[in-house]
């Protein structure tokens, strides 16, 4: 397994044998189970696997939360080269981001709702970090977790729109045995907190069970997943969402499909979940 900080470098080890096929995986690493199923996916369907492990300082817009954000390079490379990676990323910010850099990527419908209206700024600093991964590695193929449903709309949105000849394929969340899906930022949950942090994947579960029995009044499915929340003493909701799967629109009726999420505080720690029913 490969390693490098400069760009010309992953060039040359990218281009070594042009006619390989590449899946890419970008990740702001602390990986876990959820980052290494996209990798097994991407060694599966592809020659090579590439990785990048970059914490994007312009998709935060905390200053504390991009400090606080868990780090363990050496971790995450021999997790790595366990899993047969052939080509890791982990660039200095100022390569990504040299002194003079002014260039940003801006996706507007499906990157305004939810995470995009909770965090100002943060599909900017994604679609542009993720435009220079895949400008960098030019995969054929990259690989995104479920786990962040509107990244993975925004995402391909901009491979379609920006003319990316990169497959972008969606792998299903991976979540710890009570549920809560994995995160990075889980090992920055006390305790107790850990706990109650299941309260995200149980009020997706009562959602879709009132789904289930027929009822398709969205705003009863929001007033579930609500009341979940509300259960667990140390949770702050930040929002809850019944939306289109692709446009992102809030529902009033739920047709046949419908995206669930929702985002949840534990004290500074911000998690979020999400899943879709289907009749
Ligand atoms: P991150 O390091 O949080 O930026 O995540 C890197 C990639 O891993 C993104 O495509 C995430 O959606 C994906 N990912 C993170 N957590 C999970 C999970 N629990 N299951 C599946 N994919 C995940």
């Amino acid at each position: 397994m490969k390693v490098f900080s400069n760009i010309p470098d992953i060039r040359r080890q990218r281009w070594a044998e042009p006619l390989v096929t590449w899946g890419f995986v970008p990740t702001m690493g602390f990986l876990h189970e959820g980052h290494l199923s996209l990798v097994r996916r991407a060694r599966q369907e592809n020659d090579r696997v590439g990785v990048s492990i970059f914490v994007n300082p312009t998709q935060f817009n905390e200053p504390g939360d991009l400090a606080a954000y868990p780090r363990d390079t050496n971790r995450d490379l021999s997790l790595l080269k366990e899993e047969g990676v052939d080509l890791v990323w982990t660039p200095d910010p100022e390569i990504v981001y040299p002194p003079d850099y002014e260039t940003f990527v801006e996706i507007e419908k499906v990157a305004r709702p939810l995470e995009g209206a909770a965090r100002p700024g943060f599909f900017r600093g994604v679609a542009t970090v993720v435009a220079k991964l895949f400008n960098v590695f030019q995969p054929q193929r990259t690989y995104f977790g479920q786990k962040d449903a509107q990244q993975a709309v925004v995402i391909k949105r901009m491979v379609k729109d920006l003319n990316f000849n990169i497959e972008v394929v969606v792998c299903p969340t991976v979540r710890e045995a009570d549920g809560l899906a994995m995160s990075s930022r889980n090992a920055n949950l006390s305790p107790p907190a850990r706990q109650q942090a299941t309260c995200l994947y149980r009020a997706l579960l009562a959602a879709k069970d009132l789904f289930e029995q027929g009822e398709r009044d969205a705003e009863e499915l929001r007033a579930k997943m609500v009341a979940v929340i509300e259960s667990a003493d140390m949770a702050r909701l930040d929002y809850v969402s019944v939306a289109h799967p692709s446009a992102l629109e809030e529902l009033t009726v739920i047709e046949d499909r419908a995206l669930l999420s929702l985002a949840v505080f534990f004290d500074t720690v911000r998690l979020i979940d999400n899943m879709v029913v289907e009749s």
